[in-house]
């Protein structure tokens, strides 16, 4: 038997298309009437576009989400919320808007209403990373679980083929990890292998067609599957990576997450044999690292660490950092096998050629 302990976590999800014309009752629904739109500054539009369609239940916008939450920002946002006494926070956007939100939310514990228009599957995690003068931290707490997520496939309409490709590659990294997470559990096992199933043909399929409703359709589903995956159990070492890579070096945290993941599941492969087999098998390859690669190369995603723009002489000192503090990963982790992991993503090498974790 596999003993398991399951965390069922509290959000409420609608999910369809058009959905995002409940806003308004769902946010009654809420008993809240003093919304602050929070986004990117590319998404002001569809911020503004939401607070017309709230009226005077929204009393503010506040467009300057950044990627890895820098707390400067989330500064500037608490005085905005602060003065004009929001009482709820409705965040459009990706993992940035949401990122924001949730930092709010932390300092003020008003409830959080989220429509995901990428594939990062923050919004269903009760997972907090910041960033203070160039370091990242991530914290674990279901103050920053949003109340409510609206998913309208309408509003992933917009999402550019090059984000579509590494944000849905970033979604499957969620899945991955949780095939071999240390607490994994069959409900966080079984929406894993489904997720991977449906975004590999959906991906290539909106690479195609950006319009493909259906595609976008399973997308977004996945992406939930994925971020509730990331939400349910803990991650391993290609989530570490991509942390210290983004938080630390400033890489792209979506094209990090594409880049580094075939090289992960090619560390992990003989410690987690049935999770590669569950991985291969929902991409119908017979290896599960070269079928991630293979995918890569399919979406067009960036092909190495190098062309993300990360130096060589990095390489070392990401090293270090990512086994600074132990964790668990089902292959042991030393730091010249995660250095020759690094040298592989930077490079771009085949997996294929990549001496695999003994464990
Ligand atoms: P993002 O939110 O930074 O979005 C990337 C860019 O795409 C932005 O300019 C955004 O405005 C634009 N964009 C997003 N959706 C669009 C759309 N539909 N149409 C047009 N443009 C669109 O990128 P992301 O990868 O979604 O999020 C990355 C951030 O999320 C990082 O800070 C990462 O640490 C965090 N994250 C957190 C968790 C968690 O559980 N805490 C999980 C995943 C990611």
């Amino acid at each position: 038997m596999n003993p398991f302990i399951y965390n069922a976590l509290p959000t409420r999800v609608v999910f369809g298309r058009g959905t995002r014309a409940q806003t308004p009752f769902e946010l009654e629904r809420l008993g809240r009437g003093r919304a602050v739109v929070v986004a990117t500054p590319e998404q002001a539009a569809s911020a503004h576009d939401l607070a017309a369609l709230l009226g005077a239940a929204c009393v503010g916008v506040f467009a300057e989400a950044a990627m890895h939450t820098p707390v400067e920002v989330t500064a500037r946002a608490l005085d905005f919320v602060s003065q004009l006494q929001a009482d709820v926070i409705v965040a459009v956007g990706g993992g940035s808007a949401t990122g924001l939100s949730k930092a709010i939310a932390l300092r003020t514990d008003l409830p959080q209403m989220v429509l995901p228009t990428t594939y990062a599957g923050s919004e269903a995690t009760p997972i907090l990373g910041e960033t203070d003068a160039g370091r990242k931290t991530t914290q674990r707490t279901l103050k920053v679980l949003p109340e409510v997520v609206i998913y309208d496939v309408d509003l992933t309409l917009t999402l550019p083929a090059a984000l579509t490709a590494t944000s849905g590659m970033n979604a499957i990294a969620h899945a991955v990890e949780a095939l071999y997470a240390q607490d994994a559990n069959p409900i966080a096992s079984i929406l894993a292998e489904q997720a991977i199933g449906l975004f590999a043909p959906a991906l290539r399929a909106i690479m195609r067609d950006p319009l493909d409703q259906a595609a976008r359709s399973d997308a977004l589903y996945a992406a939930w599957a994925c971020g509730t995956c990331l939400g349910l159990v803990g991650m391993s070492l290609h989530h570490k990576l991509c942390h210290v890579l983004g938080g630390s070096f400033g890489l792209s945290h979506a094209a990090t997450h594409a880049i580094v993941l075939p090289y992960a599941a090619a560390f992990n492969s003989r410690a987690a044999p049935d999770a590669m087999g569950r991985i291969a098998r929902a991409l119908n390859r017979p290896d599960a690292a070269e079928a991630l690669q293979e995918l890569n190369r399919d979406l067009g995603t960036p092909p190495s660490l190098q062309a993300l723009g990360l130096s060589e002489g990095d390489l070392s000192h990401a090293a270090d950092l990512a086994v600074a503090n132990p964790y668990w990963n089902p292959a042991p982790v030393t730091r010249k096998g995660v250095l020759d992991l690094l040298r592989a993503a930077y490079l771009g090498s085949p997996v294929s050629s990549q001496t695999r974790s003994a464990a």
